[in-house]
This record gives C-alpha cells, structure tokens and sequence, in this order.
C-alpha cells in the first residue's frame, strides 16, 4: 500500500490539510441507494435525474508534476448525489455570466441543453458523503480551458456542473482485474484501486511522463502497479498502454479490463481483447476520455468503434 510520505514536487512532509486530501488509506466504498436500470450477475446500470449546480472550490492539493486535485462544495450540498462506480463522472461548465456566476443548461423542449456551452468531463474521485464536499484531479496541460482553469483554480472560484447522469458498475465477481489508464484515467484508476475488496487479483498499468507524476494508489487489493515512462514523447503519442496490455495474460477469461486515456492511443486494445483473447464484451471497457488535438472531445460520438479494424480472429 502507498502513502504520501513527502510532497511529490517539494519533498516537505505533508501538513493535516495534505492529507485531508490526499489520505494515505484506502477509503470506503460508498453506495447510495439508487435501483439499477439493468443488472446480471457481472455489472449493473444506473441512470440518474441530474440538475445543474454551482460547485465552488474549498480547497486545492498539488498531487504531482502532472495533477492538481481540488475540493468543491455545492450550492445545493450535493443533495441526492449518487456514488456507485468508480470511473462515473461529471460535466463541468466554464463559462461565466457578467457576475462571475457560472451559466448552467437551461431547460429546452423539457431537457437541459449543453449545446453553445463549453463543457469538460471529469471523473469523481471521491464523494464525501458526510461532509457534503467532492474531489476532482485535474490534469495540469497547457493547451485547454479546463486544465488551465484548474492550474489557477483558488477557493471561492466557482464552476458549474451536471451529473453524473448514468454509471455502469462493475461487480467485484471476476478473478482479476487489469486497469489501464494515461494521466487523464489516473483519477478514476485510483478510484477503482480504492474500491476493489481486501485481496482481489490486480494489476494497473499507467502511462505518466515521468516518475514525479505518480501518485500514492492506497488499496485493500493486491495490486500490482506498473508506472509506463514516456519521457519527452507528448501525452497521447504512444501506445505504451495498448501494448503493456496485450502482454497480459488472458488464459483465465474470468477477468475485468478497464483501460482509459487518449482516444487513439488505446483504440487497438479494442480488437484485441475482442479477436485476440476468450474475452466477452461484459469483460472490458476501453475508454477514450480524450483525443490528441481535438478541443472537447466528445466520446459518445466518436472513438468507441473501430470500424477499420480487419484483425482476423485469433
Ligand atoms: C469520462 C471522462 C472522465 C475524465 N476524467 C478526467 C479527470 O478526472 N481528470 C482529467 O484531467 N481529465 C479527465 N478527462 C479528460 C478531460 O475531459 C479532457 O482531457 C479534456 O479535453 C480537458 O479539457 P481542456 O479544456 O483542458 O482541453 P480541450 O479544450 O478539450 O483540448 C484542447 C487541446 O488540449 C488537448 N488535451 C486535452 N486534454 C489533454 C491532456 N490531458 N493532456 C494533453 N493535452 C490535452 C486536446 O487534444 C486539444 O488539442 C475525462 C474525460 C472523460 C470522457
């Protein structure tokens, strides 16, 4: 089990508030007690009635090079807020209304409309249910509205948001667990490593720049943790995820795959989970939460198919 011995960037011990944030111990899994739409023995859905809220910042943690987490409250205390799976997410809005207000989705033809809004997602990653606060890890880049929000982000900044809407749980029924992921994916990875019970089979793989972007990953499983180096080459350029994957041993089909990170970088794992192992689709995810050079990406329109893939069965 890891824990945040020193601060990732300036090497002092971490104060209270440090590790407030960042605890060292795996957390509860906490289920709210919502019905699921569908469920089987190895997942369930769920969809949720979601309204807009005006999230303001409590307080901020540099976790790494790479990630900033940061701490809201809500003007509604979060109230009905669900909190069943560990990669579910929120939209964030960023725009601001002549009084430094946040402009939520207003109701059009009965629904709330996103569309003119500019709109990220982000994972949860971590509910506090009795403290009525939620944290989320923004990665630091440069090039957008959301990663340079969160790199100034102060208390009392102000963002709004909506959701989650809908989640997909995993069960804890499998014999073991893959877990892939780019920075972006970190976040929800941990998440994942946080909720899986005491002594599950795991193994993580995670592509950062360097060692100075990793993060403590407290977990009762036993997990195995790879940490994939891509140097100087630009996030979302190489396949060192995809290919980390693929020299897993899948002999045991009674597993779980859950990869996320750069759209194009991981695509392939898609093919070859369906062509090249005993795997069922109940037995992975393959997620792309970005994609290299495209603003606001949006993965439900894209990415999920691989229409040109041609890879014969195995
Ligand atoms: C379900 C889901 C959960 C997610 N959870 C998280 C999370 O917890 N934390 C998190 O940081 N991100 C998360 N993401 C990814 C995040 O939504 C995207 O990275 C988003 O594009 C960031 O918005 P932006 O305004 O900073 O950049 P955009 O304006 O969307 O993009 C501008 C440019 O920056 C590039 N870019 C976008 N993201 C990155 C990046 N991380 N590194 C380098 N270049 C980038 C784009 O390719 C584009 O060229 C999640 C995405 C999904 C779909």
């Amino acid at each position: 089990m890891s824990t945040l011995a020193m601060h990732p960037l300036t090497g002092t011990a971490p104060t209270e508030a440090d590790r407030a944030l960042a605890p060292a111990i795996p957390r509860p899994a906490v289920r709210t007690e919502h019905a699921p739409l569908r469920e089987n023995t190895r997942n369930a859905t769920f969809r949720f009635d979601t309204s807009p809220r005006v999230l303001t910042v409590v307080s901020t943690l540099r976790l790494s090079e790479a990630l900033m987490r940061i701490r809201f409250r809500a003007d509604d205390d979060f109230a009905g807020f669900p909190s069943i799976s560990p990669d579910e997410h929120l939209k964030l809005f960023f725009d601001m209304d002549e009084d430094g207000m946040p402009v939520l989705p207003t109701i059009v033809d009965g629904r709330f409309a996103i569309r003119g809004l500019t709109h990220r997602d982000f994972t949860i990653r971590w509910f506090d249910s009795a403290n009525r606060t939620l944290d989320i890890d923004f990665v630091l880049h440069t090039h957008g509205v959301a990663g340079h929000w969160a790199a100034t982000a102060a208390p009392g900044d102000r963002l709004g948001s909506m959701g989650p809407r809908s989640t997909y749980l995993v069960k804890d029924t499998f014999d073991w667990y893959v877990l892939a992921a780019d920075d972006t994916a970190l976040p929800a990875l941990a998440r994942w490593a946080e909720t899986l019970p005491k002594g599950t089979a795991a193994t993580a793989f995670i592509e950062v720049a360097s060692p100075a972007s990793q993060i403590p990953l407290p977990t009762r499983a036993d997990l195995t943790v790879h940490w994939l180096y891509r140097g100087d080459a630009q996030p979302g350029t190489t396949t060192l995820l995809a290919d980390a994957v693929m020299e897993y041993d899948f002999t045991n089909p009674n597993g779980y795959v859950w990869a996320a990170g750069e759209a194009m970088s991981i695509k392939s794992l898609r093919c070859y989970l369906t062509f090249r192992t005993r795997l069922t689709r109940d037995n992975w995810t393959v997620d792309g939460y970005w994609r290299r050079g495209e603003a606001a990406f949006d993965r439900t329109l894209r990415g999920r198919a691989c229409p040109q893939c041609t890879t014969p069965a195995a």
